[in-house]
C-alpha cells in the first residue's frame, strides 16, 4: 500500500506548535476590537468570477495561482486566494453598509494559491485580514498602518520595516501606466520573459520583478510619484505627515505596487530581514474602486493581509506544554468508578485532569503522571476507599497527604493558587 501524504505545499500545524497560533489569534481579537473591528467569516470558496473581476485577470494570482475547478453542475468555483474579494462580495450582497456606514471587519483563515512551495510559501496558508469601508480620510490609512504595527509588536515581533508608496487612482494612474509602457517597450529586448509579457498585460508588475539583470533598467523607469494628480498627492502628503506626527518610521519605495489590481493611493508592506527571500510579513493598501467594480455602491476601502505562517516563524518559540493539574490514579479495579467521578467533578471545577483507565500498575501510572508534568497525583487504593480519602501526592516536593473525598476540590484549588 502506498503511504498517504499531505498535498504538496500544505502543512499540518501540530499540537506542539499550535500555542503560537492561539497567541496571534487572541492578540488579533483583543487588539482589533480596540479599533472598532469585528470578525467576519466568509466561505473558503466562491464563484471564480468574483476573483477574476476583483483581483484582476492579469495578476499572477488569477493568471497562475488559483485553485479553480468545475462543480458537479458545471459552475466554476475557486478556493479563495485572498480574503478581500469575498468580504466585499458579502458587504454588497448583505448590504452591510446600511447598518454601519463606517464598516470595520477582520477575518482569520486559510487561503489557497498554487505557488512553488518553499520556506514561508505554501499552497494552503493562513492570513489575518483587516478591511475598513466607507472611510476616505488619510487618517484612516494611518490608523490601519498603526494598527498593523501595533499588532506585530503585541505578538512579540521586535524588528521589522514599514515600506510605503502611493499608486495613484483611476484618474492619474492610467497616464502613468502608459508612460511606463512606452518606456518599457524601448528596453523590452533586455528584460526577462515575464516582464516582456507584462509590458502589454500589466506594466506595473514589472516594478515588482526580482530578476537581477532587470534591476538597472527598472530603476531608470518613470516613477509614479511624478505622475500623481493633485488629490492623490495631497492624500499621500497627509498620510506621511500623520505617520511622522505619530513617530512611525517608514521607507518610501516607488516600486511597491502590490500584486493585486485593485489598489489605489496608499500601498504598504511590512518586511522582515529575518525571513530571507520571502520577506513580506503583511501587505495592504487602499482599494477605493473595488466595491463599485464588483457591482456595489461607490464605497472606499482600505485594508491589509498578514501571513500567519511567516509571523509565527519570526516569533520566539515559547510552546506551552500540555497542562495537567491532577493525575487521577485508580490503584485497584474497584476504584475505577470513584476515580471517574472525581475526574469529572474536578474538570467541572476547572482543573485539567488526566487518568489512566487501562488498569496499569502503580509504577507505570506514576511514570505517566511524571511524563505529563502532572502537578498532583490523586491516588485511590483499598485503604483509601475504606477510609473515604484520597492520597494526594505533590509531584514537586514529593510530599503526600490524605484528603477527604469531599474536601479534595477546595484543597486542590488552594494548593494550586497558593
Ligand atoms: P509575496 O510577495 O511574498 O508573494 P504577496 O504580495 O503575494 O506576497 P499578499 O497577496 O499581499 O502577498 O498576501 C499578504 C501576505 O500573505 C504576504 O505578505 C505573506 O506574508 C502572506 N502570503 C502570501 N502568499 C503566501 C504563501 N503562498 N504562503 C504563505 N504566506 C503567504
Ligand atoms: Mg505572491
Amino acid at each position: 500500500m502506498t503511504t498517504l501524504r499531505a498535498i504538496t505545499g500544505t502543512r499540518d500545524i501540530l499540537p506542539e506548535e499550535v500555542s503560537a497560533w492561539h497567541r496571534i489569534e487572541a492578540v488579533a481579537r483583543t487588539l482589533f476590537a480596540r479599533y472598532g473591528y469585528r470578525e467576519i467569516r466568509t466561505p473558503v470558496f466562491e464563484m471564480t468570477e468574483l476573483f477574476a473581476r476583483g483581483i484582476g485577470a492579469e495578476t499572477d494570482i488569477v493568471a497562475k495561482e488559483m485553485y479553480t475547478f468545475d462543480d458537479r453542475d458545471g459552475a466554476s468555483i475557486t478556493l479563495r486566494p485572498e480574503a478581500t474579494a469575498g468580504i466585499v462580495r458579502s458587504v454588497i450582497e448583505r448590504n452591510l453598509m446600511n447598518t454601519d456606514p463606517a464598516l470595520k471587519v477582520y477575518a482569520v483563515g486559510p487561503m489557497f494559491r498554487r505557488e512553488r512551495p518553499q520556506k514561508g510559501r505554501y499552497r494552503q496558508f493562513h492570513q489575518v485580514d483587516v478591511e475598513a469601508f466607507g472611510l476616505s480620510h488619510p487618517s484612516i490609512d494611518v490608523e490601519v498602518i498603526e494598527m498593523a504595527l501595533a499588532y506585530l509588536e503585541a505578538c512579540g515581533l521586535a524588528r521589522f520595516e514599514l515600506v510605503l508608496n502611493s499608486v495613484g487612482d483611476a484618474k492619474c494612474r492610467p497616464a502613468y501606466v502608459e508612460a511606463l509602457r512606452t518606456e518599457l517597450r524601448r528596453s523590452a529586448p533586455k528584460l526577462c520573459a515575464d516582464c516582456q509579457r507584462r509590458i502589454e498585460t500589466n506594466p506595473l508588475r514589472v516594478l515588482d520583478c526580482k530578476v537581477p539583470e532587470d534591476q538597472a533598467i527598472i530603476e531608470g523607469l518613470p516613477r509614479i510619484s511624478d505622475h500623481l494628480c493633485t488629490e492623490c498627492r495631497d492624500h499621500f502628503a497627509e498620510v506621511r505627515r500623520e505617520l511622522e506626527m505619530l513617530g512611525i518610521a517608514y521607507r518610501l519605495s516607488h516600486r511597491l505596487v502590490r500584486g493585486l489590481d485593485y489598489y489605489t493611493r496608499t500601498t504598504f508592506e511590512v518586511v522582515s530581514g529575518e525571513l530571507g527571500s520571502q520577506n513580506s510579513v503583511l501587505g495592504g493598501g487602499r482599494y477605493d474602486g473595488l466595491v463599485k467594480d464588483l457591482g456595489g455602491p461607490d464605497l472606499t476601502g482600505i485594508g491589509f493581509a498578514l501571513g500567519m505562517e511567516r509571523l509565527v516563524m519570526l516569533l520566539p518559540g515559547a510552546d506551552e506544554p500540555r497542562r495537567c493539574d491532577v493525575f487521577v490514579a485508580a490503584l485497584v479495579p474497584a476504584a475505577l468508578d470513584r476515580a471517574l467521578l472525581l475526574q469529572r467533578d474536578l474538570r467541572r471545577a476547572g482543573f485539567s485532569v488526566l487518568m489512566d483507565s487501562e488498569g496499569r500498575s502503580f509504577k507505570s501510572q506514576m511514570k505517566r503522571a511524571d511524563k505529563l508534568g502532572a502537578r498532583f497525583v490523586a491516588m485511590l487504593g483499598e485503604d483509601e476507599m475504606a477510609r473515604g480519602v484520597w492520597t494526594l501526592r505533590d509531584m514537586r516536593g514529593s510530599s503526600q497527604e490524605q484528603v477527604r473525598d469531599e474536601a479534595l476540590a477546595a484543597h486542590l484549588r488552594e494548593r494550586l493558587n497558593g
